[in-house]
Parts: C-alpha cells; structure tokens; sequence
C-alpha cells in the first residue's frame, strides 16, 4: 500500500522493510518548498514505522532532485530549509540510499551526499555546477565531497563544475553502486537489503576523515592548485571561495567547516558576480523566445547545406554542419582557393585528433560530408545556404543574384555579412522572405554566438529555422534587426573608437590594455589590433587615421615590425618608443591636447560607458528584442567577462546616474532609454 506524500509531491511506501520515498515534482524534481516538505514527511514516516529497516530515496520522471530551486536565490528559505533536511536524512539510524537517475547536479547531489549510500544507473549525472553560476556547494558539497573522493579531485570537481558520468563517479568514490539501466528501483531495493546484510550502522560521510587527514595544514596543495589554473580563474570571485572551503574540509572539524562553507557561501550569494553569473544563466534561456513569432510556427528542415566562400569564415561555418552530420557543398571561385579553405578544415579536425578530442575516422567521416564545387549550380538541392565571401554589397548582390536563379524554392539563403544591409541583398533575389542574415563570430567553428538577423521581408518560419539552428550547431542565437553592424558588432565598435581617442590623451596603449585586462577581457583594444593586424582594421576611408599612420611605417602588428607594440621572436609584447612617437604626432594632428595618465577605472569608464549607451539604443530602437540578448551577444560575441552579467548588467552594478553622468561628462548624449531608467531609478537589465 502506498501512501501520498506532503502535498501529494510523491509517494511513500514499505517493501519487505525496505521503505520507499519516491520524491514526483516535475519538471526536474527541484528541492523547493513543496518537495522538501515532502522529503521530510517522507522520512518522518520511514523513522516512526518500525517495519522499516532500511530507507531507498528515489525520484519520478525524468530525474534524481536537478539542483536547487534557483527561483528561490536571495529569498529567504520557506521551512523546512534544506539544511533540517539533509540533517535529517544523514542522521537517521536506518540506512538510507539514494538511487539516482538523469542528473543529481548541486543541491541534488549534496543531498545524495547525506544519503549513506549512493546508487545509479549507467545513464546518470552527478556533481556540483555551483560554480557556474559564480556560487559554490552550500549545502555541505564542499565538505563532503573531499571526504570520499580526496582533496585534489573535490578541487578539480567543484571548482570546473563538470557533470560526471555514473561510471567515472563510480570509479571516484562519487557514487557506490551501478544499477542496471531501466531497473533502478529494484536495484536499489536489493543494494539496500545487502547493505542490512552487511550489518553496519549506516555510514555518514561526514565521519570519513581517510581522504581529508592527511591534507591537514596542507597550504601549498591549494596555492599550487591556484596557480595552475590561474588563467582559468583569473577575475572570478567563486573558485578562490570553493578552494578556501575545501581546505577548510581538511583543516577543521566537520560542524566548524560548514559554518566556513555557509560563510564563503553568503560571500558569494551577496556579490555582484554570482547575480551577474545568475541573471546570465536566465539570459541564456530567454534568446529563443521571440514575442511576435507565432507559438506554432513550423521550422524548415534542414538535412543538406551550402556554403559560399571557404575562406576565414566560410570554412569555420562549414565545420559547424559538419560536426552535426550534415553534408555541406563548399562553392568557391578557384581551385586554389577551395582547396586551401578544405585544407584548412582538414587541418583544424586533425589537430583535434592531435589532442585526442576526436578519433582518426572520424576526421575522415566529417570531411567525407564536404562537396567541393566551383559553381553556384551545385547548390540545387541545398535546403539552407550561407554566403562568405568578401564584405562588399556589389559582390554580395551578384552573388545572391545567381543564387537565386539555382537555389530550390523555399531553401533559405543567408549572408554571414558583418555590417552590410540584409534588406538590400535580399532585394536583388526573388524571394526576399527566404533571405536573413546568419552571423557568426570568429573562429566560426569555435565561438558560441550566432547572431540571427531578420530583414523586412523575412517569413516567420526562416526566422525560426534560424533561432533553431543554435541547437543544431550547438550556439546560442541572438535575433537581431537589420542595422549596421548589428548587435555585438555595433556596440563593441564604441569601445574600439573610444580607445582611438583616448590613447591620444595620455594614456597609453599599454595603460589602457592593463586597464581592460584587469576588468576581465582576454586582451585591451591595442593588443586585438595588434593580433589581426592593422592593415586588415584599418582598411577603408581615405581618412588620415592612427592605424593608418602605423601602416604607412609598415607597422602590421604581431605579423610585421610589430604595431601598437614592439615584439620578440616569442611574440612577447614591449612599449614600442616607435609607436610612442606615431601616437603623439597623430594627435599633435588633431589637436588633440596630452592631459597625462588616467586611474584605470576612468579608462574602463571611458571605453566601456559608450558601449552601454549604444546598448540601450539597440534596445530602444528593437534591434534588440531585450537587454538580456545584448549582454549575451557581448559576452559570447566579444568575451565580455561572464562574472560582470555584460554591458548592461554591468551598467546596473555601478548604477546609471553614474553612468549617465559619466557620459555627460565625455561629452556624449546618453540614449533616451538609459537617460529614463536612470530618472526613474529603474535597471536597463530588468
Ligand atoms: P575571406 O577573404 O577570408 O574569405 C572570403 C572567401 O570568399 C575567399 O576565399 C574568396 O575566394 C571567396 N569568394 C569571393 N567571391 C566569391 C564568389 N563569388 N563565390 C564563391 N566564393 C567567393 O573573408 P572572411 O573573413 O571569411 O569574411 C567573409 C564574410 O564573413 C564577410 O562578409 C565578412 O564581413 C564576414 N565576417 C567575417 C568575420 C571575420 O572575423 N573574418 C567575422 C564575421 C563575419
């Protein structure tokens, strides 16, 4: 006979004195209020009933308890809390185990940590992602965990916060049983009555000192696990504040170390970082939803793909589709230039073998997917079809032009175009309802953004073949309105221009890169130049520019004589006197007075303010559907640094009066849409 739980949230039951609390709170069995209410009736139940000997926790649909109820971040906690849940599974005196399936991640996870046994099937995930959302285990993880898998593994698995496989969690200590897959709850029951059979008081693993002792004191474990992934961490506040609680695992007692987690826990929760990591989190989830597609809008099917142009961009696209199993016909002008673009692709797929990250075979499956052809002709039967070539509106036209005349009715046609008008390119085809633009970012095989952009005359259904291709190809897409340069494009080049300006001021290349860097980007303004090259920026207008300038002295950058700075052979970067000296005539040019050195916060608010003022106008114009997708196309378009939220989010953390007056203060008017968030006390992230 079995009985409802709290809430009707699951269902209690006693099998030959094994007592089964199976948790049913779908979608994903979260650990809100109703679920944990249900878990302690659950258990309340199992402790009073003497017929029970031994407790199997198990969840309905499709997973183990998912996490947290992320909803309730920063609200205080209905009773029962987690916490008088965990100390009520872990301290009871029957056995309890957890049968795990689908993903026991965060809050799930530690839970099955109170558990005293761990069993899953095959098919299951456990671990604690805390990280990712700029947070860390607080609800023991950081605790526990080192105490079954050691100190170095906890470090390596809370701090990168990977999901692990129920055979490799078998195999760390993770979990302590496979189940057969499909047979969870029968495998479990068994694993419960050997468990009674073995006769031990059930074990808790806050009582294992093994793993843990023999770290006691032991400070250069973690100061060299710091280092070594200092790259990886560099700017985020949570993998310092997880190191910390696992040392404390070690160093203090089990009551003591989770008041430290609890401590370095709050830390987080209440910093900038995790609510920027939180709201991008969300962020993520929202750019699909477009408000004025139709709910039931069909998408296209997409089984065959073409590419025109196999240079930088057309070859890293190519590779997106082939990944997915998707044969792509590559079109080029020349022999040469296919065959370099296709041994490009070659090459890149080999070094992922190189480094074990795919099999030999499947080098040669993907580029058996590959058609090369030097015609349009051969894109027939093409259901989608994206064009790379040069940036210039003439070739473009020409090339959709032809396209049009050979490409199936209905196919979608696509222009990768950075800056150029989707509208005027669809307007030289016969079905500009089919065109749209697909943008990706460069590497194009690498880089997760890919902004979607709908012209005029785009029908519903390419639009949301589109948006669905992020899933396809494994991107996130933002839906962007035509303008120039589109969304992440448009507003990072206010940061580059800002940068022009400024370094004739004062400040100096070097100055306004360090500034940057220590703001969280990969590289400043001066360095990226430097690494594209300035004659590949610089191109275009007749205008006498800085990069210009250096061009004209035949200073490329990293490629040639070096440019912003001077290099070794090593490629390491040093002040270049040469550039010093270019910089201080252009500006002498332009009139342009040398008011000395700035603090490095100014220098970010002057790069960076104009960048969230363009932001705003992205949204108030609706090329943007929100702000949400703007600090998205940032963040995965540009490497905005994630534990800032992106332009807008960041704008909020330093408040927009600040904001706006900053800008006044540069001389820039601030957008209508920043200025009446700013008036009202509002947020632009909101
Ligand atoms: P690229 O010069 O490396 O490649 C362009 C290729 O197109 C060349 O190989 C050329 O031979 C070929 N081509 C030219 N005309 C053709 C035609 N009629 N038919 C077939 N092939 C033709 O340029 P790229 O950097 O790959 O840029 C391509 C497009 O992608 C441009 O619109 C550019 O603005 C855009 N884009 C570039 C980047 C970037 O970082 N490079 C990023 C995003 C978008």
């Amino acid at each position: 006979m079995s009985e409802q739980l709290a809430g009707g949230v699951g269902r209690f039951e006693v099998v030959d004195g094994i007592g089964v609390i199976e948790i049913d709170n779908p979608p994903v069995n979260a650990l809100g209020a109703n679920t944990r209410a249900a878990l302690a009736d659950g258990f309340t139940r199992a402790a009073g009933d003497a017929a029970v000997r031994a407790i199997v926790l198990i969840c309905g649909g499709r997973t183990f308890f998912a996490g947290a109820d992320i909803t309730e971040f920063g609200k205080p906690m209905q009773e029962p809390n987690l916490q008088q849940v965990l100390d009520m599974i872990e301290a009871g005196t029957k056995p309890v185990i957890a049968a795990i399936h689908g993903t026991a991640l965060g809050g799930g996870y530690e839970l099955a940590l109170t558990c005293h046994r761990r069993i899953a099937v095959p098919s299951a995930k456990v671990g604690l992602p805390e990280v990712k959302l700029g947070l860390l285990p607080g609800a023991g993880g950081t605790q526990r965990l080192p105490r079954i898998v050691g100190i170095e593994r906890a470090l390596e698995l809370i701090t990168s916060g990977k999901p692990v496989a129920a055979a490799k969690a078998l195999e760390a200590g993770m979990i302590d049983a496979l189940a057969t897959e499909g047979n969870l709850r029968a495998d479990a029951l068994a694993y419960a009555r050997q468990v009674l059979a073995e006769g031990k008081v059930p074990q808790r693993v806050r009582d294992r000192q093994d793993k843990v002792e023999p770290y006691r004191g032991k400070t250069e474990v973690y100061e060299a696990f710091l280092k070594a992934n200092a790259k990886a961490f560099r700017g985020f506040q949570a993998p310092l504040n997880i190191v910390k609680a696992i040392q404390a695992a070690a160093d203090l007692p089990f009551e003591e170390g989770l008041k430290r987690e609890r401590e370095l826990f709050m830390e987080l929760m209440m910093g900038s970082q995790s609510a920027a990591q939180r709201y991008v989190f969300f962020a993520e989830r929202q750019t699909t939803r477009v408000p004025d597609l139709p709910a039931d809008v069909a998408t296209l099917p997409i089984k065959a793909v073409g590419v025109i142009g196999a240079g930088t961009m057309g070859g890293g696209i190519a590779m997106n589709f082939l990944n997915a199993g998707l044969p792509v016909t590559l079109v080029e002008t020349s022999q040469e230039a296919l065959d370099r673009g296709i041994g490009v692709i070659r090459r890149n797929y080999e070094a992922s073998a190189k480094r074990g990250r795919m099999t030999a075979e499947a080098v040669e499956a993907r580029m058996a997917l590959i058609s090369p052809a030097l015609s349009l002709d051969a894109l027939g039967a093409a259901d989608l079809v994206i064009e790379a070539v040069f940036e210039e509106m003439a070739v473009k036209q020409d090339v959709f032009r032809r396209l049009d005349a050979v490409a199936r009715p209905g196919a979608i046609l696509a222009s990768n175009t950075s800056y150029l008008d989707i509208d005027a390119i669809a307007g030289v085809t016969s079905r500009p309802q089919d065109v749209l633009g697909l943008h990706f970012f460069s590497p194009a095989n690498v880089m997760p953004l890919l902004e979607v952009v709908r012209g005029k005359a785009t029908r519903p259904e390419v639009i949301a073949t589109g948006m669905g291709l992020g899933k396809l190809i494994g991107k996130v897409p933002v839906l962007s309105r035509v303008c120039h340069g589109f969304i992440a494009n448009r507003v990072m080049t206010l940061r580059s221009q800002a940068a022009q300006q400024l370094v004739l001021e004062g400040p100096s290349p070097q100055e306004i890169d360090a500034a940057l860097y220590d703001y969280g980007f990969a590289m400043g303004p001066f360095q990226m130049a430097d690494l594209v090259g300035l004659d590949v920026i610089g191109r275009g207008g007749n205008e006498r520019t800085l990069r210009g300038d250096l061009v004209a002295l035949d200073r490329l950058g990293q490629k040639k004589n070096g440019g912003f700075y001077d290099y070794d052979e090593n490629r390491r970067a040093t002040p270049s006197p040469v550039a010093a000296k270019v910089i201080a005539d252009f500006a002498a040019y332009k009139g342009v007075v040398n008011k000395g050195p700035l603090p490095a916060e100014e220098i970010v608010a002057r790069l960076l303010y104009p960048v969230v003022n363009e932001c705003a106008k992205v949204v108030e114009e609706g090329v943007a559907i929100r702000a949400s997708d703007v600090d998205m196309a940032c963040i995965l378009g540009y490497n905005w640094p994630v534990f800032t939220g992106g332009p807008m989010f960041w704008a909020d953390t330093v408040g927009l009066a600040k904001v706006v007056a900053g800008l006044e203060a540069m001389g820039i008017a601030p957008a209508k849409l920043l200025a009446d968030k700013a008036a009202k006390g509002e947020r632009l992230s909101a």
